[in-house]
């Protein structure tokens, strides 16, 4: 079958391989869409930086690796061990792989791991493939109520609703998002619908404005309006919570000093290398910066995964704003390039083998 393998930075190819053998614990299934993600993005411009040159110690993969770890599809076959799904089941891979032993895996807390690993990334049967085969434990199950390559967008989404939840966001809040990606529109979307009221959107992209402008936020230019000033007018002094979701030292800083005395502050975003601050804009406005990491491992009560695809479920979130394009495998590598490209207008490249 095909499959779209990590070779090295900006080397990514389209290749014939092997189909995984089932072992008694594992799915294999038919996937219908694969989301790219701005992990891969890094990856692809600037990496390896999770892709590992040398076996993971937990999953012992290394590259050239399978990519994809935003995926959806039907499953095709059961290993002789699993019970709990069936051949034709839609379902979503949950990438997270955790050890079971460490201090978090025991604590609860699989997602912080400390010899995590995510499928696509770090361990093999990543979704840029016709076919993937994943331990029967990371599936989540999709209802047949939502189309199956919307499946694809439950991964990103749950990054957004962890970051959502780490700020304790509730009704009535005010709030500011730095940076229109996906993950940012999703935090737009999902903020909405926790009942943020002013919700404030910093972004360069003339498209990814106009879409965070239809989901009823207020949009700022930042090459030629200076974010903070314009939000902290309009909110007398700061919004309650900002999410950092680009990645670069001017957002870093505007996210913190954009927020009220005793704000909060989310980073979602993965950096390059280190920012300048100042640690005085946390200090003398008692301010709480958080950090938050993808979203709760496998399939379980109260899971990001399960909240989302409720949320899906119920007409809630609207996935499709998010997706540019849909594309074949064999077009991934020009994919990676449309993605890179300072004025490109993509936002979610959806893959469908
Ligand atoms: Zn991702
Ligand atoms: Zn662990």
């Amino acid at each position: 079958m095909r499959a779209v393998l990590y070779h090295g930075r900006e080397d990514v190819r389209v290749e014939e391989v092997d189909s995984t053998p089932l072992g008694p614990g594992d799915v294999r299934i038919d996937v219908e869409a694969a989301g790219i993600c701005g992990s891969d993005l890094h990856e692809y411009a600037a990496g390896p930086i999770f892709m590992p040159e040398d076996p993971h110690p937990m999953t012992g993969a290394s590259i050239p690796l399978r990519m994809g770890h935003e995926f959806a599809g039907r499953i095709m076959a059961v290993g002789d061990d699993v019970t709990e799904h069936a051949v034709g089941d839609p379902v979503v891979v949950n990438p997270i792989r955790y050890c079971g032993s460490c201090r978090y895996c025991t604590a609860g807390q699989q997602h912080l791991c400390a010899s995590i690993a995510l499928t696509g990334v770090s361990a093999n049967g990543g979704g840029f493939a016709e076919q993937s085969v994943v331990p029967a434990e990371s599936v989540v199950p999709l209802p047949e109520s939502i189309p199956l390559r919307l499946g694809a967008l439950v991964e990103p989404f749950s990054v957004a609703l962890h970051a959502v939840r780490q700020a304790d966001l509730t009704a009535g809040d005010s709030v500011a998002v730095f940076g229109a990606g996906p993950i940012g529109l999703a935090i737009t979307q999902l903020a909405r619908a926790a009942g943020a009221t002013d919700l404030f959107v910093s972004e360069p992209r003339d498209a990814r404005r106009e879409r965070a402008a239809d989901l009823g936020a207020t949009t700022v230019d930042p090459t030629d309006t200076a974010p903070i000033h314009r939000i902290k007018r309009a909110t007398d002094g700061g919004t309650d919570i900002a999410f950092e979701v680009a990645g670069i030292e001017q957002t870093y800083n505007d996210a913190i000093t954009s927020t009220r005395r005793d704000g909060t502050v989310v980073v979602v975003s993965m950096f390059e290398g280190p920012v300048e601050t100042h640690p005085n804009t946390v200090v003398m406005a008692e301010r709480t910066i958080e950090g938050t990491m993808s979203y709760t491992a496998g399939d379980r009560n109260g899971s990001e995964f399960r909240s989302i695809i409720k949320l899906l479920d119920d007409g809630q979130l609207d996935p499709e704003q998010l997706i540019t394009d849909t594309i074949l495998l064999e077009a991934v590598p020009e994919g990676f390039e449309s993605l890179r490209t300072p004025e490109s207008e993509q936002i979610k490249i959806l893959v469908e083998p």
